[in-house]
């Protein structure tokens, strides 16, 4: 067997489709969708996320503002950002990239961010909705690009077995909560660092969703044959090969494609989702901002 691919370009693509209309309609009621990103210090894989976003928003007819602080910045400056963010009537999203030095506590400011803000969907009052079922807010974009793509590949889900490697708070679990939701209807496995046979809980399942960060850990032997396997995992992996020494790597060996029905590449299959999803509670959270204004 030769997994089909599980095409995070193309998907995104189809997402932004759909977004230029809305974006459109936004704008002929005088609404221009805008997205905030603050990024501290220096790492390099933090930039090229955060001009990848910078570059889709003005492909898609998103304002964007950009703060890069240095990596000495104290936490109180950041706070400030947010909270002026917040009263901005013009802006719709706030996203502050991770991961923030680490002289900065990420969850406190993550608090601070208005929640109709929230493009991330990491505050706990987007967080705890999902945990209540409430799949209809601001959702984490990486969990919801992997859904996003399930569905436009047409995964049946119901009823079906889902493992989700890894439990972080901004993959892992919000992932397997959307999995179990209702409407997906998945049951679904978590395995994390303290899980004792990783390999054969996975091998049970119809679909396998590996956010752990170690470069190709999920071979070929803990698949099923005909499961779908997304690959959330972005690791750097020395390749004398290239030029610049190294290449990505996602969580899962690529000779996974042999058995399994479909597979998501890396790069190329959640990544561009992620960003998708990104956009999407943007446009989202202008919509909701207008409907709100124009409440008598
Ligand atoms: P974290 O480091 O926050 O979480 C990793 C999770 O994997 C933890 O729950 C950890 O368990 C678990 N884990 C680690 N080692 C093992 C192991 N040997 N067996 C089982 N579970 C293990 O990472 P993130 O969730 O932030 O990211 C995961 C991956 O996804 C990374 O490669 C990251 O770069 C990538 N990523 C990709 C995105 C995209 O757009 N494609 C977006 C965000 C992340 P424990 O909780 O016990 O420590």
């Amino acid at each position: 067997m030769s997994a089909q691919r599980l095409d995070g370009k193309a998907c995104a693509g189809e997402v932004e489709a759909e977004l230029a209309g809305r974006i459109a309609v936004l704008r002929e009621r005088g609404v221009e969708p805008h997205l905030a990103v603050i990024i501290v210090g220096d790492d390099p894989a933090s930039h090229v996320y955060v001009n990848s976003k910078v570059k889709t928003c003005a492909r898609l007819g998103i304002r964007s503002t950009h703060i890069s602080l240095p990596t000495n910045t104290e936490e109180a400056v950041v706070r400030e950002h947010i909270l002026s963010l917040n009263a901005q009537d013009d802006l719709h999203g706030i996203l502050v990239q991770s991961p923030l030095p680490k002289h900065m506590d990420e969850e406190a400011l993550t608090d601070l961010i208005n929640p109709s803000k929230d493009v991330d969907g990491f505050h706990p009052q987007n967080l705890g909705r999902l945990v209540q079922g409430r799949t209809d807010g601001m959702l984490p974009c990486t969990p919801s690009g992997v859904m996003r793509m399930l569905r436009w590949a047409r995964v049946d889900l119901e009823g079906k077995r889902a493992v989700v490697l890894g439990r972080s708070r901004i993959v892992g679990m919000p992932a397997a909560l959307l999995l179990a939701a209702k409407g997906a209807d998945a049951t679904v496995t978590v395995v994390h660092s303290r899980t004792g046979d990783a390999e054969s809980i996975c091998q049970e399942a119809d679909i396998v969703v590996a956010a752990v960060g170690r470069p190709n850990m999920v071979t070929a032997s803990w698949i099923k044959p005909g499961a779908v396997v997304v690959d959330v995992g972005i690791n750097r992996v020395e390749d004398d090969s290239r030029e610049r020494g190294w290449r990505l790597a996602g969580d899962v060996d690529p000779n996974v494609g042999e058995k399994a029905a479909w597979l998501s590449p890396v790069p190329g299959g959640v990544g561009p989702m992620t960003i998708a999803m990104l956009m999407e509670n943007t446009v989202r959270a202008a919509e909701i901002a207008l409907t709100a204004d124009e409440k008598p």
